[in-house]
């Protein structure tokens, strides 16, 4: 009835090139500091692609693959046993939950509250009417959208040190920070294990940890929403977040020809389609800029250019329904436009 489309678009949202080169077999070793050590894992639903320079790469690459099946046990929505299943499922108790756990949470509700909700993790019954959760994809009707939305106000979730609760009939989902929150713990243990050179790709999530080998700036590519197999433009950086929400990371066709994708609009419980198609974050932290880069996707174009004169403390590549890209100055020097579209700089003012 809906057309899925290919799991290898359905992942990407941003792509290293230095990693999808070579992305091989994981788990090689190397006893030199320029070859990569490279680990392949499917975790949270989504490939993941880590790769470390220098002697301590194999054991840092170990720990970071334990921790992230760790962190997927923790927050995953479907299995029994993890936090958030038993969030959704305390009808209204409070539940212990892990030091990840709550920091997560805690950082869910911050942004809910600085970006008044454009994310929101009690949106979870909503983004699994449409589907999202199992594939069976369907378009929920305004009345069933309407009757879902009435537990969705995220004020419900409370963070008590690791006490959480949920009013009855509400459930959350962390899909829209865990991503960073993992790829900000991978960077921490690679540091930690001695490494200084490392950039992994979790889904459309880039971090790195130092520079190239070599000193350099890692490139890092971010794809084109409207040709998703393609590379739109390259950003370079260094210890840095480089995030992704896009409209082309998981979605359906709907009967009707229309697309509806995985990112929702709580005002009315349909996907967010207010300008932007395409929000990349570039910053110093992964969960920060992990849940910004779903609450700017949902504000929009121009919404999201505000938002940002009112911080500044990050960069934004966005890319608009009506193929034009926009970044902040802070990346002038660093942005390559690799598309067709025309790019320009979003005024301070
Ligand atoms: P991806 O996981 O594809 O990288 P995002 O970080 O933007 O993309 O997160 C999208 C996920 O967040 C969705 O799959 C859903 O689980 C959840 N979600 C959808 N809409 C919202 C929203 N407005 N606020 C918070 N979480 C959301
Ligand atoms: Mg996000």
């Amino acid at each position: 009835m809906f057309r899925k489309r290919s799991i290898r678009t359905a992942i990407c949202g941003a792509a290293m090139l230095m990693l999808l080169s070579s992305c091989g077999g994981g788990g090689e070793s190397s006893d030199t500091d320029s070859a990569p050590s490279g680990r392949d894992i499917f975790a949270m639903d989504t490939f993941m692609s880590l790769k470390a320079y220098g002697s301590n790469a194999g054991e840092a690459l170990d720990k970071a693959e334990e921790r992230i099946s760790v962190l997927e046990g923790e927050l995953s929505v479907t299995n029994e046993n993890s936090d958030i299943w038993r969030i959704d499922h305390a009808g209204g108790n409070s539940v212990q939950v892990s030091e990840d756990t709550a920091i997560i949470l805690r950082k869910a509700a911050e942004v809910s509250e600085d970006t008044e909700g454009a994310l929101n993790i009690c949106l979870y019954p909503v983004v699994s009417a449409w589907g999202f959760t199992t594939g069976e994809y369907r378009i929920p009707t305004k009345d069933e959208l309407s009757e879902l939305l009435k537990n969705t106000d995220y004020h419900g979730l409370s963070v008590e040190g690791s006490t959480v609760s949920l009013p009855e009939g509400y459930q959350i989902d962390t899909g829209a920070l865990a991503k960073g929150y993992t790829s900000d713990e991978v960077i921490e243990i690679m540091r930690e294990s001695g490494v200084d050179s490392a950039i992994v790709s979790l889904g459309g999530n880039v971090q790195a940890l130092g520079t190239k080998p070599d000193g350099s700036l890692w490139k890092v590519a971010v794809r084109d929403p409207f040709s998703p197999d393609t590379d739109m433009c390259l950003v370079e950086v260094g210890e840095k977040a480089v995030i992704t929400s896009g409209n082309y990371e998981r979605y359906f066709t709907g009967e009707d020809g229309k697309n509806y994708w995985h990112i929702i609009d709580g005002d009315d419980g349909c996907p967010a389609d207010n300008g932007a198609v395409s929000v990349t974050v570039i910053g110093d932290s992964g969960i920060e800029y992990d849940a910004l880069s779903t609450a700017l996707f949902v504000m929009g174009y121009p919404a999201a250019c505000d938002y940002w004169r009112s911080r500044q403390d990050f960069d934004m590549v966005i890319v608009t329904d009506d193929q034009r890209i926009y970044y902040t100055e802070g990346i002038a020097d660093v942005f390559s436009n690799i598309s067709s579209m025309p790019a320009e700089v979003i005024p301070v003012a």
